[in-house]
């Protein structure tokens, strides 16, 4: 996190006096008064780490280690227990540090450090915002979803919860609503949610589905099923380009057919042939060809017909390539009969 975010942060915990050193702010801990034996700490024994992603914080004196929101945490649960702060205030801190935390730090987070989804977010979902009928999702497939809103201090976001086969939330993907401000449109919460063990949809698949299709964002999966209805084929989303080893285990498990309808740009061109590489083997697999002129497209930009024209004329992996060795074996022979003709 960059320094003035951590600075506020830090004031927010009662710290006035910081030093830079290096890359990181020296403080007095600011748990001294429930885990140093003096109840203070008078040489800064606290380090908090700059810089972009998480900020990492280490006492020397009482040994705490953390993420900042873990420091957070633990601080919110004397101050609660003490009766100075409410738990308001500590889910107002810590949804301050997740915004400001990049969101591709995933790798960077330890398993400890991955927080519930917060409250105040799970109580916007299920509001309609107009920014979905923008989109062509309709209140009934908004309500399935248990899209939501929520009004965040830098604006507005949509909300997409990620929610797991049992019925859990895992997570919720914010969506800036208002795409001319200059911070980021998505926003995860909690930071560091491990979204690629998880196909978004997963809790609406019914037992076994004959055909899935593998599409990349949120939006995405949501518009596609809102197409297909009642068809047999149901859309999953991977939250991205890339292909995690849990997200293919589940497709192989729970799909008969799994269609790869990734974007049509370099990301899920790229993507997609990796998803193919890792699913041929293990399941019968098709893929989608977008029409030319529709470079840069993802699915939802096909518009209905040419969505579900495009799923209709899906060929499968072992067709594709027969096509492509064809190709290869026969321009030969007709470069030689050309040539034969020629003579
Ligand atoms: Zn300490």
């Amino acid at each position: 996190m960059k320094q003035a975010a951590v600075e506020y942060v830090l004031r927010q915990l009662g710290v006035s006096q910081m030093k830079a050193s290096g890359n990181q702010l020296m403080i007095a801990c600011p748990l001294a008064p429930w885990t140093h034996a003096s109840g203070q700490d008078r040489n800064p024994s606290m380090g908090v780490t700059l810089g972009s992603g998480m900020s990492v914080v280490n006492c020397f004196a009482c040994k705490f280690s953390g993420g900042l929101l873990s420091l957070v945490r633990e601080i919110g649960k004397h101050r609660i227990a003490d009766g100075s702060w409410m738990r308001e205030n500590v889910e107002q801190l810590q949804a301050y540090i997740m915004l400001r935390e990049e969101e591709d730090d995933e790798l960077h987070i330890e398993e400890e450090d991955i927080l519930p989804v917060p409250e105040f977010l799970i109580d916007g979902l299920g509001f309609y915002h107009p920014y979905f009928a923008k989109r062509n999702i309709s209140p009934e497939t908004a309500a399935l979803w248990r899209l939501g809103y929520y009004d965040f201090a830098e604006g507005g976001r949509v909300l997409f919860p990620i929610i797991a086969r049992d019925g859990e939330i895992i997570g919720i993907q914010a969506r800036r609503v208002d795409d001319s401000l200059g911070i980021p449109k998505y926003k995860n919460f909690p930071p560091g949610v491990k979204k690629s063990r998880y196909l978004y949809g997963e809790h609406l698949l019914r037992n076994k589905q004959t055909v899935l299709i593998a599409v990349e964002s949120q939006a995405g999966t949501v518009k596609a099923n809102q197409i297909l209805k009642t068809r047999e084929e149901f859309a999953v989303g991977l939250m991205g380009s890339n292909p995690s080893q849990e997200q293919v285990d589940k497709l192989v498990a729970w799909g008969d057919e799994v269609v790869v309808f990734l974007d049509n740009d370099p990301a899920g061109i790229k993507g997609g042939q990796t998803l193919v590489d890792m699913l041929k083997e293990r399941v019968y697999t098709t893929i989608v060809k977008y029409p030319p002129g529709t470079d840069g497209y993802d699915p939802d930009d096909l518009g209905e017909e040419g969505f579900l024209s495009c799923l209709n004329n899906r060929v499968s992996v072992v067709e594709a390539e027969l096509h492509k060795r064809l190709k290869s074996w026969l321009a030969p022979q007709e470069e030689r009969l050309k040539f034969e003709v020629t003579l």
